[in-house]
C-alpha cells in the first residue's frame, strides 16, 4: 500500500515538474518575444529552468518506466506485476 502511494506521489511530482517546466519555458519565450531588451536575462533564465524541469521530468518518467518491466504468465499469458508471486489470472507460480 505504501509502496503505491509513494508511486502515485512520484507521478505527481513528475507532472507538477513537467507543467511547471513547460509554463516556465511558455513564459519566457513569451516575455522575450513581447518584452524589450533590458529584462530578457530573466525571461533567458526562466527558459533554462523551465528545460531542465522538463528534461528533469522526462528522465525520471523513463527511468519509472524501465523500471515497470511486465512479465507474462508462461502457462496462460496473462500480465504479471513485478511484485506478483502468482499470477492473477489462473494461479501458476511466478519463477
Ligand atoms: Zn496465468
Amino acid at each position: 500500500m505504501s509502496k503505491k502511494k509513494s508511486k502515485l506521489d512520484r507521478y505527481t511530482w513528475i507532472i507538477t515538474e513537467l507543467v511547471l517546466g513547460i509554463a516556465a519555458l511558455g513564459y519566457g519565450l513569451f516575455g522575450i518575444i513581447v518584452t524589450p531588451t533590458p529584462l530578457n536575462y530573466l525571461y533567458i533564465i526562466l527558459i533554462c529552468l523551465g528545460s531542465i524541469s522538463i528534461l528533469t521530468a522526462i528522465i525520471q518518467m523513463t527511468i519509472m518506466r524501465k523500471k515497470k518491466i511486465n512479465k507474462f504468465c508462461s502457462k496462460c499469458g496473462e500480465k504479471i506485476k513485478k511484485e506478483d508471486d502468482f499470477c492473477p489470472k489462473c494461479g501458476e507460480k511466478i519463477g
